[in-house]
């Protein structure tokens, strides 16, 4: 490999990536427009026309938005890289500081802030106008900023002692270091997992225990029959911020806690509920969890494995457009240019994960049309959709590539046949 093919090949690889990106959302914009005029006739009693056209101006909106943000990701991919963005903040960051591993955090921080920063406006429209104009949103300006900053705290305490044990070890573990940092990453992310329910969730929101004696006594039950322990049934005030509604777990072992959102609970009726909960417990019985898990540490190590192999490589950092860093920042510079670029060709593989992501929501599904009845989970989804604004008529293609679940008319024929 020399430095001339490597860029080639990562210019032409972004580029396909982003026309294919633009492609599919062209598609979507078509086929939802095309089926705009009429409910699909499965939803017709369930779904009223002026609720499906929300559900596709909706998304449609949200569509265009994605779209313009993968034409600014890509420029400002190639701004960092071969544009020598990275290359200039490296020499501004050596001349700053003296200590290598402060100089790496340096850069690091740096490059990461301002994405975050560049790329703010986008999701500041789309909470304060595409969300609002949908009467989505309930955020203020004001709590906008307190979770950033809260989230920027939450990123230095936990982020930067994280970065530098990595750099740490890259300088200092030969090279096994791979070995060493892929235990650390690893011990990291059971950690958050262990500290998020009860440290770092309420932080953003409020989680009071579920109130409802009725609804209580029913899951209850639910949860016996399917022999799983929680430690808690807890509301979250998702009001506070949108009038989207979910349901999720969290934590390990016994002390799995169960949260509903406040806007879930308003709107579904109790055996609606049930269905919900009974979905998520699939997950869990059929350890999708656990998987997910699995997969996400042994990608982990085979990505640090390659670095390892990569970072010796002068084309890998002059094909990106960094001039082989004289001193050992080389090991901040190859992380995070590594980093960068493992999305782009990460793209090639999204629809295999979409693929897996859809066969567990079934596996989920049949479950619980076991353990509950299937039609209260069809109702719950249809007001789902509708409270979501979710559109019911996905382009194929658009949906095969990117949706983790699958799409409505599908997954509801599935339910009623199971
Ligand atoms: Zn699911």
């Amino acid at each position: 490999m020399t430095a001339t093919l490597f860029s080639n090949l990562f210019i032409s690889t972004v580029l396909l990536t982003t026309l294919a990106k633009l492609w599919l959302a062209r598609r979507h914009l078509a086929h939802i427009a095309a089926h705009r005029a009429e409910v699909p006739a499965a939803f017709h009693e369930k779904i009223d026309l002026a609720a499906h056209q929300k559900a596709a101006d909706y998304t449609s909106a949200k569509t265009r938005l994605l779209m313009l943000m993968a034409v600014f990701d890509m420029l400002l991919l190639f701004a960092f890289t071969l544009g020598g963005g990275i290359q200039w903040l490296s020499v501004l960051w050596q001349q700053a500081f003296t200590h290598v591993i402060v100089q790496g955090i340096a850069l690091i921080a740096s490059v990461m802030l301002l994405s975050t920063l560049l790329e703010a406006p986008f999701d500041l429209y789309k909470t304060f106008v595409i969300e609002a104009r949908f009467g989505f949103n309930k955020m203020t300006l004001m709590l906008y900023f307190v979770d950033a900053f809260k989230e920027l705290l939450l990123g230095v305490l936990l982020g930067l002692p994280l970065l530098f044990g990595v750099l740490w070890l890259m300088e200092r573990m030969g090279e096994n270091w791979w070995l060493y940092v892929w235990a650390v990453w690893v011990g990291f992310m059971l950690l958050i997992q262990f500290i998020y329910p009860s440290f770092i969730a309420p932080l953003f929101n409020k989680f009071s225990p579920l109130q409802d004696a009725t609804l209580k006594a029913h899951i209850e039950a639910l949860l016996k029959k399917c022999g799983f322990t929680a430690s808690g049934l807890f509301v979250m005030d998702g009001s506070k911020r949108s009038t989207h509604g979910n349901a999720y777990f969290t934590g390990f072992g016994k002390t799995k806690r169960i949260v509903f959102f406040d806007t879930l609970l308003q709107r579904l009726s109790t055996p609606e509920v049930e269905a919900v909960l009974a979905h998520e417990l699939g997950h869990f019985k059929h350890r999708h969890v656990l998987k997910r898990i699995a997969y996400s540490f042994a990608m982990s190590l085979a990505f640090l494995w390659l670095l390892a192999q990569l970072m010796h490589a002068d084309w890998f950092y002059r094909g990106l457009g960094v001039e082989m860093p004289a001193t050992s920042l080389t090991t901040a510079v190859a992380l995070l240019l590594f980093f960068m670029v493992l999305p782009v060709f990460g793209f090639l593989f999204k629809p295999l994960l979409s693929f897996y992501s859809r066969r567990h929501e079934f596996e989920a599904d049949r479950y619980a049309a076991q353990q509950t009845a299937a039609a209260d989970l069809v109702s719950a989804l249809v007001k789902m959709y509708q409270d979501n604004a979710a559109t019911l008529t996905p382009d194929p293609l658009y949906s095969a590539f990117y949706d983790s679940h699958p799409p409505a008319l599908v997954r509801i024929d599935h339910l009623q046949t199971a």
